[in-house]
């Protein structure tokens, strides 16, 4: 049931061409199409073909998007899915899937459902039981931390800091203590204000501002916060900003088997966890059997 070509709709080799044809009209499939962070190459040829083969394209701004097809020479009928219409749109969405539509999602720019609508299409289209596709293709967020020379191997994509002033200073606090490389995005006119509260939490991790990725004035500026806040003075642009972990928070789960059996059962009932979940993840952790585990805390 996957897409092998345009020759059939999401069928195999294995078909028929009679078989395709027939089925053509049965299958409904939402395709979460990529598509390029700046420069207009970064685009592809399934991306296009997608573009190009679906009945409906659901485009965030569909002025913008526009720019794109006619840059691809493609005509398509669009419909606005946006983050403040997105639940309202996906019902219609999924009633022209039900209809037999193929319908591509996409967003301004990047991946969709990465700060950028889609989530709620996928969950109603998974309601529904209809097939979605990912055309992988841009992201600011994963070619900012490739380039940034900060640890890759684990990390935590916290999108934009919320603007309300308790939950921002919450999310600044995760931050803080956060061990793993941290990503986020930006808008352009709040990035000064963004260094300054990263100032204040910071001290002297490296960070690596990602500026204008794929666009003539791409930059990476590396440094300490307090480096950078001195090189960008007139911040321009679009920016990813990507921050190392706290190295002086201990990573605790993986030292949790050097606890009591005691202490380890108090850590994970702390976080909220019923007796049941703590016994299966105590044995995980010291990788003894659940009865084991479960015939100590019995009478807990
Ligand atoms: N869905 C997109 C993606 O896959 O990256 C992200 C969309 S989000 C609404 C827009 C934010 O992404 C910007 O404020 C900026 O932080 C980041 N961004 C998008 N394009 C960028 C670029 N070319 N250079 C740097 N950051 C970019």
């Amino acid at each position: 049931w996957r897409w092998t070509g345009w020759n059939g709709w999401g069928l195999t080799g294995r078909w028929s061409w009679s078989v395709r044809n027939l089925q053509k009209a049965a299958i409904q499939i939402i395709y979460l199409v990529a598509t390029p962070i700046g420069n207009l190459e970064d685009i592809t040829l399934r991306a296009i073909n997608v573009l190009k083969n679906v009945d409906l394209i659901a485009a965030e701004d569909t002025r913008h998007t526009l720019k794109l097809l006619n840059h691809l020479e493609i005509s398509k009928p669009m419909i606005s899915c946006h983050r403040h219409n997105e639940n309202e749109k996906s019902n219609k969405i999924i009633e022209k899937l039900k209809e037999g539509k193929n319908i591509a999602i996409v967003s301004d720019a990047g991946t969709p459902g990465i700060s950028d609508p889609g989530e709620e299409v996928v969950k109603e289209a998974i309601k529904e039981n209809i097939q979605i596709i990912p055309i992988p293709g841009a992201c600011a967020a994963i070619n900012a931390l490739i380039v940034s020379g900060i640890d890759t191997k684990e990390f935590y994509f916290l999108g934009f800091l919320p603007l309300n002033k308790k939950l921002r200073k919450e999310k600044l606090n995760e931050i803080k203590n956060i061990n793993k490389t941290i990503i986020l995005y930006e808008a352009p006119h709040k990035i000064l204000n963004t260094i300054n509260d990263l100032e204040n939490i910071l001290e002297n991790r490296q960070v690596v501002f990602a500026r204008e990725i794929t666009k003539i004035h791409e930059e990476f500026i590396r440094g300490t916060i307090k480096e950078i806040k001195e090189k960008i003075e007139n911040p321009k642009g679009e920016f990813v900003i990507i921050i190392e972990g706290n190295k002086n928070v201990e990573n605790i789960e993986n030292k949790l088997n050097l606890l009591t059996i005691n202490e380890h059962y108090n850590y994970y009932e702390n976080k909220g966890y019923s007796k049941k979940e703590i016994i299966k993840l105590i044995a995980k952790d010291r990788n003894v059997n659940k009865n084991e585990i479960y015939q100590k805390f019995i009478n807990k």
